[in-house]
């Protein structure tokens, strides 16, 4: 039989999402979605969504949607791009500020997995920094690089760590001949945004998601932030692939949930408190947690491995996450669930640990 798919498709590696088993029994701690539903004024937008309006594309411009991030973020709406998740924005960065032939991209050995399969998709090539033994990120190294531009997570994925404003902003001038571009998707639990610094350095780019901290991970939206030549610059890619990649009921519905940003800022607290409670939980029954700004934990066992934990935590009904990779192997990331999975989440751990 013929194998008509190109070389590229024959060959990569494509990024693996965790497993979406939305079946009840299970208690989902892999997929850092959040606990808590969205804001009651989106799901009201949602009801009330003349759904007619469906027959016509969805506005070009996205102007409501874009002067309410806008307006939440405290910038100006031409400095704002959406975009069917954060997910497509991290991808078209790649064709629109890396070269196939140019110094690449460098990110972090243990971050998102995306960045390098994007990369490949687009024959960028990059180079990876290995985080230091306590999982940090020495931004001097990282400085130090030949590279056409930089990615980081912060907080990183799936080792939760956060880096400070004060410390991003140093970084962000010493790098300003090239890109930084920072993946804030989990930014709501970590309260350190460098959005307030696009203003001043045309050579930053920040990408948010309404996926964890907007509890709406199933609406598929995100969006960037940055320097008037940066949007234009991904507005071009995204006209060479996909002109509408965020619905009208997305538009309508996102619009909603960022203008309710008290709503947001108590769910995220409490899940915040949840995430101390649980690191401080976990310690007890010995596990070793990184200290996470985000809404999932990273954490090993002294005694079992990573995949064991794993596999005898889904055999009990509760799903976190594993990677098979090196350096982290022993580790599982767990989502911060709600008040009641995470007592499920323990109790299926001494379950665990008392046979
Ligand atoms: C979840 C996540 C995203 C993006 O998610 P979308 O749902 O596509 O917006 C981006 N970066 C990191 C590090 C994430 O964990």
């Amino acid at each position: 039989m013929n194998d008509f798919r190109s070389k590229l498709v024959r060959t990569i590696a494509p990024y693996t999402a965790g497993e979406q088993l939305n079946d009840k029994r299970y208690v989902k701690l892999n997929t850092n979605e959040n606990p808590y539903a969205p804001s009651p004024k989106a799901i009201e937008a949602l009801h009330s969504f003349p759904a007619d309006s469906l027959k016509l594309y969805p506005p070009l411009e996205m102007r409501a949607l874009r002067e309410a991030i806008a307006a939440a973020e405290g910038v100006a709406p031409q400095n704002v791009f959406c975009g069917n998740g954060s997910d497509e924005i991290l991808a078209l960065c790649f064709p629109a500020f890396f070269d196939a032939d140019g110094q690449g991209a460098a990110f972090a050995d243990i971050t998102y997995s995306f960045y390098s399969v994007f990369c490949s998709f687009f024959h960028i090539p990059y180079t990876l920094l290995p985080l230091e033994e306590d999982f940090s990120l020495d931004l001097a190294k990282l400085t130090a690089l030949p590279a056409q531009g930089i990615l980081v997570a912060n907080p990183n994925a799936p080792t939760g760590i956060g880096i400070p404003l004060d410390e991003i902003r140093p970084f962000v001038a010493q790098n300003k001949g090239r890109i930084v571009i920072l993946d804030e998707a989990y930014m709501p639990f970590f309260n350190q945004s460098a959005v307030p610094l696009t203003e001043e350095y045309d050579n930053l780019l920040v990408v948010k998601t309404f996926s964890k901290g907007y509890s709406l991970a199933g609406m598929r939206c995100g969006y960037a932030i940055g320097n008037r030549a940066l949007i234009e610059g991904l507005e071009r890619c995204r006209d060479c692939f996909n002109s509408y990649p965020v619905d009208r009921v997305c538009q309508v519905v996102c619009a909603a949930a960022i203008a309710d940003g008290a709503y947001y800022a108590e769910k995220n607290a409490a899940v915040v408190a949840e995430r101390e409670r649980l690191h401080a939980a976990l310690s007890r029954r010995g596990f070793t947690v990184l200290p996470s700004k985000s809404n999932f934990v990273f954490a090993k066992h002294a005694a079992l491995a990573g995949r064991t934990v794993y596999e005898e935590l889904r055999a009990r009904g509760v799903l976190v996450r594993h990677f098979a990779k090196p350096r982290i192997a022993d580790f599982c990331r767990i989502t911060v669930g709600s008040c009641a999975q995470n007592d499920a989440l323990l109790a299926a751990l001494d379950d665990i640990l008392r046979t």
